[in-house]
């Protein structure tokens, strides 16, 4: 990955997008494709649709979504604490002693979540599972008056962390779900500027996926793709307390994971694995028995069904604030797309 790329990467990462408020993050994924692509164009519903070769009549998508789980300010006491619900799944506990970001109307601001010290807890509290309704913001705001200068009921929230790379070529950031699918979107979309292409393609930042693969449902009907992949992350099972028996064998480092099952059409399938074998690129395969909760799935269910394919980027600690990924894994899913699209004839028969 060259520093260009890198920069782009960490940018994404490290700036807010919880599901609904993707457009910081939304306007970085444009400026950086605007350059390399036939065509940009931004939707109602707040998609990014860059466009290659549009003349062309088969319509190839890719989808990655560039929104990520964060928290929405429901309540503000009257001591000014500020509560707040989930937006995507989270696990409570994790939020406890985070410093967290507010999006507001006037820029960021800065909060905390707090506990009670453990010296104070009862056995029995200290026991206790965290409950959103438990836990609270704290602005350092005197007063309800106080905070309410500063934010609104609404306003969203993410943790506030920096991306920081680890050992080789592992980073860890919030949010890598599913940031690093929107990049890989980004470096294919530049990467096949410069390739001679058969067929037209849309490459997608969805939104608001977190909340219910909305984004791909409108940018899916509206694209009207004749195939197309989802890029997403997929949980690893390389680290303590995975079973392989229920999600399989998935290891940083190890290339894109392929997915077999109904949510992937048997004939892409096929090209997928010779595409990667010919190429070299390394791959894991995993087995998903039923629609996916991903972008995938909506593409797939869209209109008339759409070709659809799911490639994954293995993810350690999946929807918390420390989500580790390997660079490695991102440029050969970039690779493994590239030689496909780049391969792909003017017309090919899906139908399995
Ligand atoms: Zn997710």
């Amino acid at each position: 990955m060259n520093k260009a790329s890198e920069n782009f990467l960490v940018n994404l990462l490290e700036t807010p997008s919880p599901s609904g408020y993707e457009q910081p993050a939304a306007r970085i994924w444009r400026e950086y494709v605007k350059k390399h692509v036939d065509q940009l164009i931004p939707d109602v519903h707040g998609n990014s649709i860059a466009v290659l070769n549009p003349k062309a009549k088969f319509k190839f998508m890719l989808a990655g979504h560039i929104d990520e789980i964060g928290l929405m300010i429901t309540y503000i006491d009257e001591k000014g604490y500020i509560y707040t619900a989930q937006i995507g799944g989270m696990d409570p506990s994790l939020l406890v002693g985070q410093r967290v970001k507010i999006m507001t109307k006037q820029g960021e601001v800065f909060g905390v979540i707090g506990r009670k010290a453990i010296h104070q807890m009862t056995p029995e509290e200290r026991k206790k599972v965290v409950e959103m309704e438990n836990i609270w913001v704290d602005i350092g705001a005197d007063s309800q008056e106080a905070a309410q200068k500063r934010v609104s009921v609404g306003d969203p929230i993410v943790v506030d962390v920096p991306c920081r790379p680890l050992d080789g070529d592992k980073l860890v950031s919030r949010a890598t779900d599913d940031k690093t699918g929107a990049f890989v979107v980004a470096e294919v979309m530049k990467a096949l500027a410069k390739r001679k292409l058969n067929i037209c393609v849309m490459g997608v930042a969805t939104v608001q996926e977190e909340v219910g693969l909305r984004g791909a449902i409108t940018s899916s009907y509206r694209v009207n793709p004749d195939a197309g992949f989802a890029l997403d992350v997929t949980f690893a099972s390389d680290h303590p307390e995975t079973d392989p028996k229920k999600i399989g064998v998935v290891a940083l480092g190890k290339g894109p994971v392929l997915h077999r099952g109904p949510n992937i059409n048997p004939v892409m399938e096929d090209h997928l694995f010779k595409v990667a074998k010919k190429h070299k690129i390394p791959y894991q395969v995993t087995a998903e028995p039923r629609g996916t909760g991903t972008d995938a799935n909506a593409m797939q269910l869209s209109r008339g069904g759409t070709a659809t394919g799911l490639i994954s980027i293995p993810n350690r600690y999946m929807h918390t604030p420390v989500e580790v990924i390997s660079k490695l894994d991102l440029d050969n899913t970039i690779k493994l797309i590239v030689e496909y699209i780049a391969a792909h004839p003017a017309n090919r028969d899906y139908r399995p």
